[in-house]
């Protein structure tokens, strides 16, 4: 199996050979073409299994594609990516620009807590369609009137299970009523114990494809 067969756009698969990819791992293989057709996605999987790439890949191509069909105003948040710590968002934010390398239309950019706000309200304000994000910064930013959800077209929930261990449960509370209903949803968790299936229920569209 090699990426050419996952009906991948030229510009990203330049960029994933760029980045010496030769094979898909099991769950991009799985996950590429059905987040591609727009499935809803419940994703058990660990950190080093090739899960960031299995998400970021189809969000830019599905970014891409619809807006040189729809044409987007530039500058919306078309998709929100939320994360339990600053490690894991920098490096979500290093993958959607090094496989979005070669469409440099769709800018990303990424929020934490623990350091100044500053440079983060200039980035939004620059305008960006996909967001990384921890929630307390983002509710923060939020409150503050620097973000705005509506236009949101995909939301991955990314290591479910350590948001929950993390205390983040409130916080993911509050933002979910802000998000579009019409939306495709990711969800990514190591594990799957009864309080992380009924968060996914909720988040999920009934019936997502499940990838393990
Ligand atoms: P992740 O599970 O998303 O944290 O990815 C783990 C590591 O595997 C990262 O350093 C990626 O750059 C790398 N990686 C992801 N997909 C592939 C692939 N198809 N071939 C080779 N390396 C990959």
């Amino acid at each position: 199996m090699s990426f050419d067969e996952l009906n991948l756009i030229d510009p990203i698969l330049s960029a994933l050979r760029e980045e010496g990819y030769t094979t898909p791992t099991p769950i991009q293989q799985q996950a590429i073409p059905q987040v591609l057709e727009g499935h809803d996605l419940l994703g058990i999987a660990q950190t080093g299994t090739g899960k960031t790439a299995a998400f970021t890949v189809p969000i830019l191509q599905i970014l891409h594609q619809t807006a040189q069909v729809e044409r987007h105003a530039p500058g919306r948040i078309r998709c929100l990516v939320l994360t339990p710590t600053r490690e894991l968002a920098i490096q979500i934010g290093e993958s959607f620009a090094a496989y979005g390398r070669h469409l440099p239309k769709l800018r990303s950019t990424v929020i934490f807590g623990g350091v100044g706000q500053h440079p983060q309200v200039q980035a939004l304000k620059r305008g960006v369609e996909v967001l990384i994000a921890t929630p307390g910064r983002l509710l923060d930013l939020m409150n503050q009137g620097f973000i705005d959800l509506r236009n949101i077209e995909l939301f991955v929930l990314d290591e479910a299970d350590r948001m929950l261990d993390m205390g983040f449960i409130h916080d993911i509370k509050r933002i979910l009523p802000k998000l579009p209903a019409r939306r495709q949803t990711l969800f990514f968790s190591a594990t799957m114990p009864g309080q992380i299936q009924d968060l996914a229920d909720s988040i999920l569209r009934p019936n997502p494809v499940k990838v393990t």
